[in-house]
């Protein structure tokens, strides 16, 4: 357990003050055995994955982060049933079932997130989302273990009914049937078109927000001139208007102000209302 752990060192974007907290279980039974000993001491805790979802605030997080750093463990049967650990890198998964011609999440090679933020955010990419493969999930949560099923949870574009109350500590998946080859090039191709399309030049967290119904958020944000545009150190990415970039110095502050100045521009432009993707936790410095 760690005290004071700074946030930049766990989110993409390299910003966020630090975690009173920072724990990272052993296992399930450690894992719940945290969780009981904060809701005694009444400590708030939340879970970070990858944190290339997530902008921090400046001030940190009071309470406890949960790091599902040690819930790695990959089952793959011969059936295209897989269970995968919360804090399983998404790409080690990709890897290994498309190396077992697992079809079913090929599109979404170069995504840097883990399993558990992969399902909770639904993440998506090329026509393939996490829901189209997930069949249930196993989380741990202040009442104790629990299953549930795709039904209950509620999965959406770019969201499931998985709340900041329920950590998720493995997710059971059907895969499809492919050749191995195919799908090969399939990840090899997602990625050089990633390479190429993001090349953002800094620190980021993807799409900073969510595309309007039959829109896309980067061309509201780039027909409302904001293209480019810089607050401090974070600047709306030339190549791709709906990344900001940490060119370096940025503060999770400066990342704010430009996600508020560009949801306002756009509301002028066009009369479309932006809704981040990215998650936004924490809280400001005391001043
Ligand atoms: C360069 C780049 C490209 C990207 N491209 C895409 C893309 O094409 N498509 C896409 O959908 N996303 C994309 N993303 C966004 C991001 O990678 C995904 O949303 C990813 O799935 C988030 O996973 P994470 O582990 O980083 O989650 P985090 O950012 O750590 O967390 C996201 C949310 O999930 C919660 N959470 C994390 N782990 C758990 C868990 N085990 N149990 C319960 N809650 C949990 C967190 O509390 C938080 O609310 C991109 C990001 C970057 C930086």
């Amino acid at each position: 357990m760690l005290a004071d752990e700074s946030m930049s060192r766990h989110t993409t974007w390299r910003v966020g003050g630090p975690a009173d907290l920072f724990i990272e279980p052993a296992d399930p039974d450690d894992l719940q055995r945290a969780l009981d000993m904060l809701k005694a001491a009444g400590v708030p805790w939340m879970v970070v994955g990858a944190g290339s979802n997530l902008l921090v605030r400046d001030g940190g997080i009071r309470g406890a982060v949960l790091h599902l750093k040690y819930f790695r463990q990959l089952d793959i049967e011969a059936t295209g049933r897989v269970t995968a650990g919360g804090g399983l890198p998404l790409m080690t998964l990709i890897r290994e079932t498309t190396a077992c011609g697992l079809a079913g999440l090929e599109a979404l090679a170069g995504i840097p997130g883990t399993v558990g933020g992969s399902v909770v955010m639904n993440a998506g990419a090329g026509g393939q989302q996490l829901a189209d493969v997930i069949e249930s999930a196993v989380l741990a949560g202040p009442a104790g273990a629990e299953t549930w099923t795709k039904d209950q949870l509620q999965f959406a574009y770019r969201h499931s009914a998985l709340n900041r109350d329920r950590i998720l500590i493995s997710a059971v998946m059907q895969f499809r049937r492919g050749d191995v080859a195919e799908l090969a090039v399939a990840v090899q191709q997602r990625l050089s078109q990633r390479r190429s399309s993001q090349r953002v030049g800094g620190p980021n967290a993807g799409s900073v927000f969510k595309n309007p119904p039959g829109q896309s958020a980067w061309k509201l944000i780039e027909a409302a001139g904001m293209r480019g545009a810089v607050i401090g150190g974070a600047q709306v990415a030339e190549q791709h208007a709906n990344f900001i970039v940490n060119g370096g110095q940025a503060k999770a502050q400066d990342i704010l102000e430009l996600i508020e100045r560009i949801r306002g521009k756009v509301r002028v432009a066009s009369g479309i209302e932006l809704e981040p993707e990215v998650r936004i936790v924490g809280v400001d410095p005391v001043s």
